[in-house]
């Protein structure tokens, strides 16, 4: 069966109808899912095992049978791991059909097909009793429905249902309880991520400052969590203004309730500062007693020994709806409050009992403003960045005259702003603040002379920045708007950013490899089932293509140059043929070739650029320097090249790169 999925292609903005496969999404879902990160997360696996035979014995010396109930067995680990801690039979629930397809074959092949039955449904559609799909109720609960949040994922639910239908009472679970941590912060970086900070312009008339509107100084913002590898962020980018303290606790082995509710702790900040952020992680514990126990700490919390890389569980920034001065000694509260999926924080003076108690409700906040619907995290932090802001402005300053007439494209953009106060008397702003700016509601393919009052657009300004972006290239949706316009340019229009490259450089990643690459055996299992799916999944399109990852958060070091491989001229149209190059990059460092990092480079007026990819090449610890605020593009190679000395170094890797200005896409060939 073929579905046709109409969407608008990010590069050039046509409205297309792609004939997809009835197995794409399947595809995309196994090709890019966790499943392997999580086969591959030792520390997990080990600690499930040590729980699951724990809970096995605990059961088996009460002289009961041992009947496991496993929600989300994905590859059908969990089960395998209670069938060969002896328990009597495994019922394996997967809702996903291809990974619960997946956990027969892996089940089989591991010889366990008595002992574990798999149930493709979701734990709330399975029944129980002699005609059911389970015999009976488990007396052994295992499962692992867990995200960076916790709770995510719904395992609150799912725990509470199977609590009530699908468990015995006094059941033991593994893991046996959840707890989840905080410490209070202020961090100019990550508060950057949430607000926006005055903007300095040096205009000819003396120093302006672009502050933001109270509605968005104001604004409690978005309940999302803002997930990221936190270990990644340095010590010297945030002050801890607490201790770390226990914020809830969930015990799975008993009845849990789903329901909205709120938690309140009492924090003596050991600082005085500005409360900003809440920093939060969970661990679980595999055993009542504790003993077992897997976390999510940072850095400065655990010992460096216990580290355990992952990419499926991270630790969670959350934004205090206000800025909140403490002082060191002086106790505040601070409430979590939860519904089903996510969590969000509240900070209070201690004053009265009473009052506080009173002042605890649990409606998520609502973003007022719009800018934390129009912006991610990243993107207030690109807009808070005043080396990137400078880069404009200067550019701006060289190519607006009094009488300009100018037109921006680009997605919630201060350019506009920047270049009133610049002087530009005629301002038009496409797609998405005063008078002397006109924002005009229409695709740019769609604008017509009235929409500029009959005038010539003199100069066409763009970051380009436009949320439809996934990967770098995408923002040259910036040249097919421009492409689509030309018949409102003046002749000699000036255009900024005039022109991109596209950048590359091999790398060697220090853990991101892992997300990609197959595990054989886990825990003495046999799981190549997985990774013959995942590459399966991975070639269902003939050309691999690359994905998109934040490499400030995935240190990993160059082992060639970086090398400019394409470049896009924004004074012309786009041109009818495709753009494409061929060559080689010299490896000149030893190392694995795990992939090869993609980004764009933006060249707005001479020898004025902003790079959304490389900073450095080699930082104090070896590693690369990437852009904080932008996304590159990682190509991942099918097999590594592994070289131990520079003699058996293979000389280079070869590329192939079009860039089909038809279709937007960038397909992409190496070969080691
Ligand atoms: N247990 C495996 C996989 C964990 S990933 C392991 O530890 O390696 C979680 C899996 O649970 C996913 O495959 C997801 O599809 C499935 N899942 C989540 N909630 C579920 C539910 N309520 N019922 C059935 N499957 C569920």
């Amino acid at each position: 069966m073929k579905t046709f999925c109409g969407r608008a292609n990010p590069t050039t903005g046509a409205m297309e109808w792609l004939e997809e496969d009835e197995n794409y999404d399947y595809h995309q879902e196994i090709a890019r899912s966790r499943y392997a990160d999580m086969l591959h997360d030792k520390d997990r696996n080990v600690k499930y095992y040590q729980g699951i035979r724990a809970a096995v014995s605990r059961v088996k010396e009460r002289g009961e049978k041992a009947i496991v109930l496993d929600i989300g067995t994905g590859t059908g680990l969990l089960s395998m791991m209670a069938a060969s801690a002896g328990a009597d039979f495994c019922y394996a629930v997967e809702v996903f059909k291809p990974m619960a397809n997946a956990a027969v074959k892996i089940v089989e092949k591991n010889g366990f097909r008595d002992k574990i039955k798999v149930i493709n449904k979701h734990s709330t559609e399975v029944t129980v009793g002699p005609d059911g799909d389970m015999q009976c109720r488990a007396n052994i609960l295992v499962t692992e429905l867990f995200d960076t949040e916790l709770i995510g994922e719904g395992a609150l639910p799912t725990y509470e249902h199977a609590h009530k239908y699908l468990v015995q009472e006094g059941c033991e679970a593994v893991p046996h309880r959840a707890t989840v941590y905080v410490q209070l912060v202020e961090s100019k970086r990550m508060w950057s991520w949430n607000k926006l900070f005055p903007v300095h312009v040096e205009a000819e008339d003396g120093e302006k400052i672009i502050v933001s509107p109270s509605e968005m100084e104001d604004c409690p913002g978005v309940p999302s969590v803002c997930d990221i590898q936190l270990n990644q962020m340095p010590s010297s980018d945030f002050a801890i203004l607490s201790d770390v303290v226990t914020m809830f606790s969930v015990d799975f082995s008993k009845p849990v309730r789903s329901a909205s509710t709120s938690y309140r702790v009492q924090l003596e900040p050991v600082k005085s500062g500005k409360a900003q952020i809440v920093l939060s992680w969970w661990d679980i514990d595999m055993d009542p007693s504790g003993m077992i126990n897997c976390t999510m700490a940072p850095y400065w919390v655990k010992s460096t020994s216990a580290f355990q890389w992952r990419d499926h569980w991270m630790q969670c920034v959350y934004f205090l709806p206000n800025e909140e001065p403490v002082l060191q000694g002086e106790k505040v509260y601070l409430t979590a409050c939860r519904d089903e999926y996510s969590v969000w924080y509240k900070l209070q003076k201690a004053r009265g009992e009473e009052e506080n108690k009173a002042a605890v409700r649990v409606e998520s906040p609502v973003c007022r403003c719009q800018a934390h619907l129009l912006w991610n995290r990243p993107r207030f932090g690109q807009l808070n960045d005043q080396n990137r802001t400078r880069q404009y402005i200067k550019s701006l300053t060289k190519v607006l005259k009094t009488d300009s007439v100018c037109l921006c494209i680009s997605d919630g953009s201060l350019l506009p702003v920047l270049a009133h106060y610049l002087g530009a008397k005629q301002f038009f702003k496409a797609n998405n603040l005063e008078d002397k700016i006109k924002i005009i509601e229409a695709r740019p393919e769609l604008l017509t002379s009235s929409h500029f009052e009959d005038k010539k657009i003199s100069v066409l300004v763009g970051e380009p920045f436009f949320t439809t972006s996934l990967l770098p290239w995408h923002n040259l949706y910036f040249w097919y708007a421009r492409t689509a316009v030309a018949s409102h340019l003046t002749s000699n229009v000036t255009v900024l950013p005039q022109s991109a490259s596209l950048h590359m450089m091999i790398v060697e990643f220090q853990d991101l490899w892992r997300i990609r690459s197959p595990c054989g055996t886990c825990e003495g299992f046999d799981v190549q089932t997985m990774d013959d799916m995942i590459k399966n999944s991975l070639n269902f399109r003939e050309s691999k293509e690359a994905e998109p990852h934040p490499l400030w958060e995935y240190p990993c070091k160059s082992l060639s140059d970086p090398q400019e491989i394409l470049t896009f001229d924004f004074r012309k149209t786009v041109p009818e043929y495709s753009l494409s190059t061929e060559g080689s990059v010299n490896l000149l460092r030893k190392g694995k070739s795990h992939g090869a990092v993609l980004w764009m480079e933006y060249h707005l007026a001479a020898d004025i650029s902003v790079n959304t990819g490389l900073m450095q090449i080699s930082n104090e610890k070896g590693n690369c320097e990437w852009n904080p605020h932008c996304k590159q593009a990682v190509y991942f190679f099918s097999s590594v090249i592994e070289s131990e000395t520079l003699l058996d170094l293979p000389s280079a890797v070869t590329y192939a790169i079009n860039f089909n200005t038809k279709t937007g896409e960038i397909a992409m060939d190496f070969e080691l």
